[in-house]
């Protein structure tokens, strides 16, 4: 079901007095809202923050998981450990992820059919590069990349699919892409769903814009009708700018 969602993705932040001293400050600011609010803090913090916000509407998703069920995967969380922890939903195919570490169309296929069959709700980020937009090729880029990932799962799946548009170009770099943007990309993006499928299952993903959204340009970007929030990196680790963001939506 569409929902607006205001998501947190901490990185590689925060060390565990400051994960509790942040999920503090948000919890005794958070207003009333009827979004979906997020966090999503480093692995080793994960079950910390999960205990914490026990009584809290805050839920606490994972960075990264796993496509394997277990084994000789150093370094790596599987989906049950997220499960066995409290935490069922997964940002699977953020840029950094995708830039740094070699997550292909592929691998990421992979990831979301096994978070999918796990039952964990995937947060699945894309977006083009720069080059991609200079040369007016993004709209064919961000196409391919949810073909390749996502378009062989079943109708049915898609009810466990969040899905945060991000242009690699405007995360991080205090560069953002216009409220005019972002809507013609999502409405691309929605139209392209109800190619593959049908207007149902466009009608009800939720689509998250992610790239240097800011408390002085949330409200702009999520007055359009096919933005549904914020995947939020550097404004989620300061408490003030992350609340201003989610009275913004
Ligand atoms: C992100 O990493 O998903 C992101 C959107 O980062 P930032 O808000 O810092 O651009």
């Amino acid at each position: 079901m569409r929902s607006k969602i205001v998501a947190g993705n901490w990185k590689m932040n925060k060390n565990r007095t400051e994960t509790e001293a942040l999920l503090a400050e948000l919890s005794a600011k958070l207003p009333d809202t009827n979004a979906e609010v997020m966090v999503a803090p480093p692995y080793v913090n994960l079950g910390e923050a999960v205990r914490y916000l026990d009584d809290s509407i805050i839920a606490v998703i994972a960075q990264n998981m796993h496509f394997a069920e277990s084994g000789a995967y150093t370094g790596e969380i599987s989906a049950d450990m997220l499960l066995d922890i409290g935490v069922d939903t997964a940002i699977i195919g953020h840029s950094e992820r995708r830039a740094y570490f070699g997550e292909t169309d592929a691998i990421l296929a992979k990831k979301v059919a096994f978070a999918l069959e796990k039952n964990i709700r995937t947060m699945f980020c894309f977006g083009e590069e720069l080059e991609d937009r200079k040369s007016g090729n993004h709209f064919n880029v961000v196409a391919d990349q949810l073909k390749n990932a996502l378009f062989s799962l079943d109708a049915s799946a898609w009810k466990n699919i969040v899905l945060a548009y991000e242009p690699v170009w405007a995360i991080g770099t205090g560069e953002t892409a216009s409220p005019e943007q972002a809507q013609e990309m999502h409405a691309f993006i929605r139209k392209t769903i109800t190619d593959r499928y049908d207007a149902n299952v466009a009608g009800n993903v939720s689509i998250l814009y992610g790239g240097s959204v800011k408390p002085g340009n949330a409200n702009e970007i999520f007055s359009k009708p096919d933005v549904d929030g914020g995947l939020i990196g550097g404004a989620s680790l300061v408490a003030d700018d992350f609340i201003a963001i989610i009275k913004a939506i």
